[in-house]
């Protein structure tokens, strides 16, 4: 298995996870220009997309996808509850799926499950290929028991690591955007991530990628640290037993290839 985060961020997202006959994009929120050269300098083949799947209907996932279906006609999936937040013109591309269950794209086993944020709904997914595993889950206000035993396990997690809580503190936001960002159905902080990415190695997890950094209330260099500074407490050595990559807003990260 393949995986590849095109971009990642309030500015918008995408990420492509891709078996030998199968390429599955997860969310387009960036426009089609940018996609299309960033595709091209890391030689992947936007035709070989598969289907499209949505995690959510907030901009910064969706604003691409009417542009990308106008040039590449292929299925898309999102939960029922997220489908209104769509343009009307992605609408006629949507496959009536129940995404509360288990469901195949070509050899990509899919399995949905359910994010805590302020959006009608918010999924994230764990994509297998009967070895290898991936888990994808950003935009999440926290972490519980549920979340943690779909992604336990994994090969790679994508996780998000949104914002350093002083910075946001001490940052310039309104206090209700603040409060938004903290609370349960807001965003997940550096430390949250960090512990969970501690307790997934304990799983067999091998392939961090930190995502959705916010670009006002964190740095890649802080959320790197703090997700490595965890492991080294608990004599987790980041580069040998666990390997934690940063996924960028503008910039395309190196492909990930799972054995
Ligand atoms: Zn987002
Ligand atoms: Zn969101």
């Amino acid at each position: 298995m393949d995986f590849i985060n095109i971009a990642s961020g309030s500015k918008g997202n995408c990420t492509l996870v891709s078996t030998k006959n199968t390429t599955l994009m997860i969310d387009d929120g960036i426009n089609i220009r940018t996609l299309s050269e960033r595709v091209r300098l890391a030689n992947i083949d936007l035709k070989k997309v598969s289907a499209l799947l949505i995690t959510h209907e907030h901009s910064d996932h969706v604003k691409g996808i009417a542009n990308f279906l106008s040039k590449y006609s292929i299925p898309v999936y999102c939960h029922s509850r997220s489908r209104c937040g769509l343009d009307a013109k992605v609408l006629p591309y949507v496959e009536d799926t129940d995404m509360d269950k288990e469901f195949e794209i070509g050899d990509i086993i899919i399995k949905p499950f359910r994010l805590p944020h302020d959006s009608n709904y918010n999924l994230g997914y764990r994509l297998s290929d009967g070895k290898r595993n991936v888990s994808i889950a950003t935009d999440l206000g926290c972490m519980n028991d549920a979340i943690f035993a779909n992604i336990q396990g994994s090969d790679l997690v994508m996780l998000e690591s949104n914002h350093d809580v002083q910075m946001l503190k001490n940052g310039s936001y309104p206090f209700a955007l603040k409060q938004r960002i903290l609370g349960n159905n807001g965003h997940l902080s550096n430390d949250v991530c960090a512990d969970t990415v501690l307790k997934l190695t304990k799983t067999g997890t091998k392939h961090f990628v930190l995502a959705h950094l916010s670009q006002d209330n964190n740095t890649p260099e802080l959320a790197f640290e703090c997700t490595e500074k965890t492991l080294d407490k608990a004599n987790v050595k980041e580069g040998v037993d666990a390997y934690v990559d940063i996924a960028l807003q503008y910039r395309t990260m190196q492909k990930i290839h799972l054995d």
